[in-house]
């Protein structure tokens, strides 16, 4: 089924879809909680909206969900602004130009994505210039960029495993953000690609120094439908799930 074709259910069978994914992923965090020996309480659940109608989030936040996330500004800004009576905390969570941060600080509560000095200069003067308040920042970790797995270059976003304490640091120290902590994406390509739950490890590892310099940065954002039993194996403290909550996605987000 498509998106087009999801948004044309009734709301009330969409609504109910809505609520068995939610009912199924809720099932599975809870069991991967159990099995790690971890509350529940320390794991947050983002549901991952994109591609989606706000029709989709307004339901959503009816069934309870109060923390949702996009990867693209152009979609993320209307939905946003459709949904702004809603009590949603709203997650950056994809590769971010800097032509789009202006308006990505008017609605994000947190952005997982950030992967360069020139991006953290650009969110300060942004956050600077819309009067708000300080904006949550993960630095997004490319576990495909470690140097022994032997795969730089291509792969995934976000900074080498051993760029991500300078990257902290400048983050730490920029009037206007808040280093909230770490991100990734398990790597497509390198030895951790086959193995997510070293994937996930290595990113826990990295938490941990980051927070030695920076004890509030606790969030490991980490796990998505496929893999976030290894996620919160590791450590994760947030979760983001799209297509189990929400259906396949007809076109890539
Ligand atoms: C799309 C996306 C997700 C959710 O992926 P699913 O496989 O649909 O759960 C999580 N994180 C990021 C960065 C994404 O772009």
């Amino acid at each position: 089924m498509t998106n087009q074709q999801l948004a044309e259910f009734p709301a009330s069978d969409r609504l109910e879809q809505l609520r068995s994914g939610l009912t199924a992923v809720e099932r599975r965090i809870e069991a991967a909680c159990a099995a790690a020996g971890r509350p529940r309480s320390e794991v947050t659940l983002i549901v991952v909206t994109k591609t989606y109608p706000a029709s989709d989030t307004r339901l959503l936040a009816s069934l309870g969900v109060r923390e949702v996330a996009e990867n693209r500004d152009q979609d993320a800004a209307p939905k946003a602004a459709e949904c702004a009576d809603l009590p949603l905390t709203w997650h950056f969570v994809g590769q971010l130009q800097t032509n789009k941060v202006r308006s990505v600080v008017r609605y994000a509560h947190h952005v997982h994505s950030v992967d360069r000095t020139r991006l953290v200069t650009a969110l300060a003067d942004a956050v600077a210039k819309a009067e708000r308040p300080p904006l949550g920042c993960l630095v997004q970790v490319a576990l495909d960029k470690e140097k022994e797995a032997g795969a730089a270059g291509e792969g995934r976003a976000g900074v080498a495993p051993d760029d991500v304490l300078a990257l902290a640091e400048r983050i730490a120290d920029t009037p206007g953000l808040r280093l909230d902590g770490v991100m990734t994406v398990a790597p497509l390509a390198g030895t951790l690609a086959a193995d997510p739950a070293a994937a996930f490890a290595r990113l826990a590892e990295i938490s941990t120094a980051v927070r030695a310099a920076h004890p509030a940065a606790t969030m490991v954002s980490a796990g998505m439908s496929g893999d976030l039993e290894q996620a919160i194996a590791a450590g994760a403290t947030h979760v983001r799930v799209g297509t189990a909550v929400l259906g396949a996605r007809s076109r890539l987000g």
